[in-house]
């Protein structure tokens, strides 16, 4: 599961990616990795994995990971190659998701590519690019389709479905605001389109603009073209955060109590940027692990199993679950069995976010 952080030059991506990382460096025990220069693992902030590790203090306390690129150097032209246009493309086409950083701070020392803060119009600029993208790539598929319909008539529905996503993307329009059936979305979802991706714009202020978002026009702006197109805003102030990213434990905790916040926006973005891939945790706990591991939201019992270890998913017979907000009730886990809120659950359970799970199997 991959971010992709884009958007101009100059808006502060590769400041809030450096703060992602750097703050991914500070989690004890993780086996942090920057794979290139470009690519960041970062630790999902989990206040659950904390308290646990507290109870159980283990030897490891390894956190989910997600992982973020920083895609620079999207300009106008690119979906023509200008810049280095193509490569990018190929890069955003990679991710899972979306970030797209939006400069909504003033300053002269800082050049824009376009010549003022403008975040309405910079925000068209990118995704004028991806959906010129997105349009070769459906003109491609109606052809084909098109071709398929010659000796089989079942590829009706598909011509029709793409030529009319070829218009809404003609008419400037993004493939995610396309209205469609959960069908033909399934259908449209094996084109990979750009558009179609999932986006957080995050709204990059100066502290002064951060202070007051209700009166902050850039911001305000950013939070229109969200809304028309159901995505989310998450207001950042990039720089502040990069000093944040350098703190840690009391003196990153005073620091963001000074500025009357509880969590870092890194943190707030990174926990968006989970949720927004679909993703959840479920928890493993003891005295040599504590654990949060990743799976998709719906992920059956057997199949979370296996991201621990394909032989327990092979072997799996039952999981032993605690919600931990039962276990928190409680006090303990032990607690928590004595009420009966430890569940036996079966091949069928639909693990939940915070779960805290043991798997019994057969080896
Ligand atoms: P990128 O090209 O989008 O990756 O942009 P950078 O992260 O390299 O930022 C470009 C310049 O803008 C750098 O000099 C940053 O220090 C500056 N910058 C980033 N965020 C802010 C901010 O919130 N306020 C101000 N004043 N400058 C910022």
């Amino acid at each position: 599961m991959k971010l992709g952080i884009l958007g101009l030059p100059n808006v502060g991506k590769s400041t809030l990616f450096n703060a992602i990382t750097n703050a991914g460096a500070e989690s004890a025990n993780y086996p942090f990795c920057t794979i290139d220069p470009n690519v960041g693992m970062v630790a999902v902030p989990d206040e659950r994995l904390d308290k646990l590790a507290e109870m159980y203090e283990p030897d490891k306390k390894t956190p989910a990971v997600i992982e973020f690129v920083d895609i620079a150097g999207l300009v106008k032209g690119a979906s023509r190659g200008e810049g280095l246009g193509n490569k990018f493309l190929a890069n955003v086409r990679e991710t899972d998701a979306l970030v797209h950083v939006v400069r909504c701070f003033d300053d002269e020392n800082v050049i824009h590519v376009e010549g003022s803060t403008d975040p309405a119009r910079d925000i068209d600029i990118i995704n004028t690019e991806l959906v010129m993208a997105d349009l070769e790539m459906v003109q491609r598929r109606v052809e084909k389709a098109t071709k398929a319909l010659k000796g089989d008539k079942k590829f009706q529905h598909e011509v029709d479905l793409f030529t009319a996503l070829q218009k809404h993307l003609d008419g400037g329009q993004l493939a995610r605001t396309f209205a469609c059936d959960e069908d033909d979305a399934a259908l449209l979802r094996t084109s990979d389109l750009l558009t179609l991706k999932p986006v957080i714009y995050a709204a990059n202020t100066d502290e002064a603009g951060f202070a007051d978002l209700d009166h902050n026009a850039y911001y305000q702006q950013v939070c229109e073209i969200a809304a028309a197109e159901g995505s989310q805003v998450l207001p950042i102030c990039a720089k502040m955060e990069q000093d944040i990213a350098e703190l840690e434990g009391e003196e990153k905790l005073m620091f963001l109590e000074e500025l009357g916040v509880e969590e870092s926006g890194l943190d707030r973005l990174i926990k968006c940027s989970y949720a927004l891939l679909g993703l959840i945790s479920f928890l493993t706990y003891g005295k040599d692990e504590c654990r949060a591991w990743t799976i998709k939201k719906g992920t059956k019992a057997p199949q979370a199993a296996g991201k621990i270890h394909s032989d327990i998913e092979r072997g799996f017979i039952r999981a032993e679950v605690i919600a931990y907000q039962d276990m928190m009730a409680c006090g303990s886990v032990s607690a928590a069995k004595e009420k009966g809120l430890l569940r036996s659950e079966g091949k069928e359970y639909v693990v939940q976010d915070g779960d805290m799970i043991y798997f019994r199997f057969n080896v």
